[in-house]
């Protein structure tokens, strides 16, 4: 069992300075073995790359640290390979959730495939995403997120490093979520995969740079942000998908601690180089 939510203030100011990989080593040093990685995207992969460096590999009936990912059955088939890479890269046994069929099928008979284009994402989101992430949080103390404050400028931009989380905990049982990468820019995630050789998803070379489910993605021109990939036919300001719906309402005990820095960051230098993209697909 970790900390109690009261001792976050004593370690925030302390972790909002520290490396990642600093960040994850706390972090399993306090859960484990009630902790998992949510695999989503190359920020979460970078961080993959990380606690494999300080757990090692471990084996796929015995793996050094835990990793899941949500399937919602709309994803690209270039994701599903990406994936399946990962898995043999660091020997790991992704755990993998899916929705549950009779809420597929019940929307699917209602409002036909892509109801999200008139109703907006939620609905589809809610059945695809947040019920399976629900069920693979239910094991777990703590999860950790690849999600970053320069992901969104009206979502993220007060993202901390270490939170209740302000979805999924209940008055009954408090979850803790850790976001790493918190103050780290698009930059230094790209600097790390490519220095590290690790994995990223193809879809990238193509223009893609926050990669979801296939029919709510979509390229972004240089100099759009990376959400604009995103539910394009939205309001800027709904882009969450559920997963983080907190993002915007504060931190829980957090808030009071120092771990909390509220200046708004943008990617800056998105398409400074070539080969400077992003992908994070479930973290919303
Ligand atoms: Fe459904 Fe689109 Fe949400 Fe995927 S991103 S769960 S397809 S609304």
């Amino acid at each position: 069992m970790g900390l109690a939510i009261a001792d976050y203030t004593e370690f925030a100011g302390t972790l909002q300075a520290q490396h990642p990989s600093e960040i994850l080593e706390f972090a399993f040093r306090e859960y484990s073995p009630r902790i998992a990685i949510s695999f989503s995207g190359a920020g979460s992969v970078a961080l993959i790359d990380m606690a494999a460096k300080l757990l090692g590999a471990g084996s796929f009936d015995e793996p050094a640290f835990r990793v899941f990912t949500l399937d919602t059955g709309r994803l690209h088939a270039e994701t599903y390979q990406f994936i399946d890479k990962v898995r043999a890269r660091y020997g790991i046994p992704i755990e993998v959730y899916f929705p549950q069929p009779q809420a597929v099928e019940r929307l699917v008979r209602e409002k036909g495939l892509f109801s999200f284009y008139r109703d907006g994402h939620h609905e589809c989101c809610a059945i695809r995403k947040v019920e399976p992430l629900r069920r693979a949080l239910a094991s777990l103390d703590a999860w950790i997120t690849g999600q970053r404050r320069d992901q969104s400028p009206s979502t993220r931009h007060q993202l901390p490093v270490i939170q209740t989380d302000p979805t999924f905990s209940t008055a009954e049982r408090e979850l803790v979520k850790l976001n790493p990468l918190a103050n780290w820019t698009s930059e230094q995630v790209w600097a790390y995969i490519h220095e590290n050789d690790v994995p990223y998803n193809p879809l990238h070379e193509r223009g893609f740079i926050s990669i979801g489910c296939e029919p709510c993605t979509r390229p972004v021109l240089p100099g759009q942000h990376e959400r604009a990939g995103r539910w394009w036919w939205e309001d800027e300001n709904k882009k969450e998908c559920g997963l983080h719906a907190g993002n915007g309402k504060g931190y829980g005990r957090a808030e009071s601690g120092s771990i909390m820095e509220r200046t708004p960051r943008v990617c800056p230098g998105l398409f400074a180089r070539a080969d400077l993209v992003t992908w994070h697909s479930n973290d919303g």
